[in-house]
């Protein structure tokens, strides 16, 4: 199968809407290059079934496709309603409480008796990434009556926030060690730790990883932005979660938060992505609104890895839809030359070692010959990190002969994964490139391709070698 155009990646979250294999294909087609299976919901079994799917898709059109776990992490969340969902009007009492019966409009289960024990009156409950709002007036040993302030309705198990409250919590439930563990057992790519509030966090969730899936820390508490660079020298990447840290953090600290930690992520080389509420109005909407299309656009302009879709994607009306106005957003972007202006204004240095030396010259000389593609050989998938983190318009194709690596890769802007297996040499290499970009749709014949590689071959962290070659 041919290879993408664009550069930056689509990560989009699969549920109810999207659990059909035609649909997860779809999704594929139109753009999406890694899914995530969000363990707040759904079953062992629904999880194990999309992984099946995204397998059998991923062997039908032989292209890695990256799968991501994401933990729930000690996430609040509330009981459920009798009829799924009720009303709220704005003044009205509510109760929060630890009976386990279905809730209704005066009263919902809150299953953290922790919470109930620490707030107090005057405090605030934000629900459903903050559109409800609950001011606590009153509370006993086991309820919490408040005030609805803001938000008119509520629904099943939605996650609530208490700003600016410390509750004392694992960084790992055992749901979440129990979760890992299923989601290790299916070969994810991708563990996502929700909540994480120090480096200490990260490790903990590294060690029960080991090397059998790359760590992407969520960055959702002011925590987590408090200790960015311990945290992220932990991780392999970082999601920017903007729904719980919008509601943790005030709203308007979002933006730049958003660009500081992008110019971080990029300084280290390790992938960055931009998620939630990116096109929620298209939950229920064929179209975006224009806010969220420049939404998708900014979060390209700051130099993002991929950019990502929550219930667009897991329980919308349009999810083929909306990846496709995603992937339009995103192409325009990128041949927009203010973006390139950026992006080569943002460039970073180049740092003391061989392969980012060998990495960096790799581009130039791309730019400088117009090569039609730049190809990593890598077998740790360390080099084309490097390429990707100087964001080059020009595509990357990563060749590797372990396959979780190209899986893995799939989140990072602009490369575009191969497994490859059979080559002995450097020589091999070139011809696979060769023959691989042309059959892709990356290289044309008379074109050249600018390859790194690391000479003896199968050294990790070796790269060495820089050659150009003609397609022929
Ligand atoms: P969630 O994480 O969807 O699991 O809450 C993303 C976010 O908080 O933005
Ligand atoms: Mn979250």
């Amino acid at each position: 199968m041919t290879m993408r155009t664009r550069n930056t990646k689509i990560l989009a979250t699969l549920g109810p809407a999207s659990s059909d294999e035609s649909v997860i294909e779809s999704l594929f087609l139109e753009g999406v290059d890694l899914f995530r299976l969000n363990f707040s919901h759904g079953t062992t079994d629904d999880h194990a079934a999309r992984v099946k799917s995204i397998r059998a898709i991923e062997e039908k059109h032989n292209r890695p496709i990256g799968i991501v776990a994401d933990l729930q992490g000690p996430k609040f969340r509330i009981g459920d309603f009798r009829g799924d969902q009720i009303a709220l009007k704005i003044g009205q009492d509510f109760r929060f409480d630890l009976n386990e019966d279905l809730g209704d409009s005066t009263r919902v289960y809150l299953p953290h008796p922790e919470v109930v024990e620490i707030l107090e009156a005057g405090q605030s409950i934000l629900l459903d990434d903050g559109k409800v709002r609950v001011r606590i007036t009153d509370k006993g040993a086991d309820w919490l009556q408040g005030t609805v302030e803001a938000g008119t309705k509520l629904s099943n198990h939605k996650g609530f926030n208490v700003p600016g409250v410390l509750i004392p919590v694992p960084a790992l439930t055992d749901k979440d060690k129990q979760d890992l563990k299923t989601a290790l057992e299916l070969g994810v790519d991708w563990i996502a730790q929700s909540f994480v509030q120090t480096a200490d966090d990260a490790k903990e969730a590294k060690e029960l990883i080991g090397d059998r899936a790359a760590l992407m820390v969520k960055l959702e508490k002011p925590s987590a932005i408090e200790y960015l660079k311990d945290i992220i020298e932990v991780a392999d990447g970082a999601m920017i979660a903007r729904g719980d840290l919008g509601v943790e953090m005030p709203p308007e600290d979002v933006p730049s938060l958003q660009k500081q930690i992008i110019r971080h992520m990029r300084e280290v080389g390790k992938p960055v992505v931009v998620a939630t509420q990116m096109l929620e109005s298209m939950i229920t909407n064929p179209m975006p609104t224009r806010a969220e299309a420049s939404d998708v656009a900014n979060a390209v302009y700051d130099g993002t890895d991929a950019v990502m879709l929550s219930a667009e994607t897991a329980a919308g009306d349009y999810p083929v839809e909306t990846v496709k106005i995603m992937n339009r957003i995103l192409e325009k972007v990128e041949t927009d030359d203010t973006y390139k202006t950026i992006m080569e204004a943002t460039q970073l240095a180049t740092h003391d070692n061989a392969s980012d030396a060998i990495t960096t010259a790799a581009e130039q000389v791309a730019r400088d010959i117009h090569a039609a593609c730049i190809v990593n050989y890598t077998t740790s998938g360390s080099t084309a990190l490097r390429t990707a983190r100087r964001r080059p318009h020009i595509p990357i194709l990563c060749l590797s002969q372990n396959m979780e690596v190209t899986r893995r890769l799939s989140v990072c802007f602009g490369v575009r994964g191969l497994h490859i297996t059979d080559v002995n040499s450097f020589f091999e290499t070139v011809q696979v490139a060769v023959k691989q970009a042309k059959e892709r749709n990356m290289a044309k014949v008379g074109e050249t391709l600018v390859l790194t590689a690391g000479v003896p071959f199968g050294q990790v962290g070796s790269t060495n070698v820089l050659r150009v070659a003609v397609v022929e």
